[in-house]
């Protein structure tokens, strides 16, 4: 029997963990405001303790699905790390930072303990369905022990490469949506304004080779419709487009559009506050046009 202690029950680690605790009935939760947690236990009979330190204790594996990397620093510091035993298992499902990655799994190794970034894509229909796309950074043998755990929410489940690749790779995959949401409300914006409306382009762009999740999925169910659902904070968003752009200045490579994107984000994050979901972005073009998409 493997035993799971689940951090972090925001809108992409309440699913995960709904289907690890499926998977592994040994599995204990717990999340900062208490209130959260005691509902998720409730609801799905799961185990809830009262602090970090005391959910990790008896884990074979601990995930964790925090906001930032440095909020996971955090908790490793508060009671965490003098609690998890030898021999366990760190998991990191936060979309974090390499070195702030790297920096854990080396105070983590120094007690024996190992650690894998395994940050997700998907959003929370791909976690309540178990589809996501795992990004996995650490040692291959290390994959292979945590991998049962893994599948019980994703399905495409992927090495790439040592401690920080997950990391790195899930902020430039998410610098990408970023750039497809702020490039698709601009020429939709500019195709508006020349006569052309949303929907018809849309239908055109998604038969084309300008298509993109954001053209394909976001735009027509979100942004057409004005719904604008909470599946996914802007300010999650600002923060992994910013992660890109600093690695790629970190290699050295020229990045003006990542730099860019990232510039943009942090104004929409600004102007839309902590609350807004990521596909508001588009809010702020709109603005900036005078035009309504839709
Ligand atoms: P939410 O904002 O919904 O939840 C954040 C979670 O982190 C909450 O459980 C929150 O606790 C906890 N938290 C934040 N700061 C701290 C801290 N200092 N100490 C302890 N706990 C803390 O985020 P999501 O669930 O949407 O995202 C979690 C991670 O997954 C992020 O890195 C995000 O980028 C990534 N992600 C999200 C996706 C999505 O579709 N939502 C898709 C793919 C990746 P509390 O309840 O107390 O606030």
């Amino acid at each position: 029997m493997t035993a799971i202690a689940f951090l972090g029950l925001g809108a992409i680690g309440r699913p995960m963990a709904r289907r690890v605790a499926a998977a592994f009935p040994e599995t204990v939760v717990w999340n900062r405001t208490a209130a959260t947690a005691e509902a998720f236990g409730r609801e799905h009979g799961v185990r809830v303790a009262p602090t970090a330190a005391d959910a990790v204790r008896a884990a074979d594996v601990v995930i964790t699905c925090l906001s930032t990397s440095q909020d996971v620093a955090a908790v490793v510091a508060d009671g965490v790390l003098d609690a998890i035993r030898q021999g366990a298992v760190f998991v990191d499902c936060t979309s974090g930072d390499p070195a702030t990655s790297r920096r854990l799994a080396h105070d983590l190794a120094a007690r024996g303990i190992a650690f894998m970034d395994a940050p997700v894509s998907g959003g929370t229909v791909g976690a309540e369905n178990g589809t996501l796309t795992v990004m996995c950074g650490g040692s291959a043998e290390v994959l292979e022990r945590v991998r049962p755990v893994l599948e019980a929410f994703g399905t495409k489940i992927v090495h790439c490469g040592d401690v920080g690749a997950g990391d790195a790779l899930k902020a430039v995959n998410n610098a990408l949506l970023a750039l497809h949401v702020l490039s698709t409300a601009e020429g939709l914006a500019a195709l508006q304004r020349a006569g052309v409306r949303p929907d018809v382009a849309l239908d055109v762009i998604n038969a084309s080779s300008g298509r993109s999740n954001a053209s394909m999925n976001l735009f027509p169910e979100r942004v057409l419709t004005r719904a604008f659902p909470r599946t996914f904070r802007l300010a999650l968003l600002d923060k992994d487009t910013r992660i890109a752009a600093d690695v790629a200045r970190e290699q050295r490579v020229p990045s003006p559009l990542l730099q860019l994107t990232s510039e943009l984000m942090a104004m929409a994050r600004r102007e839309l506050g902590e609350d807004a979901d990521h596909v508001e972005a588009v809010k702020m073009i709109e603005r900036w046009s005078n035009v309504e998409i839709g």
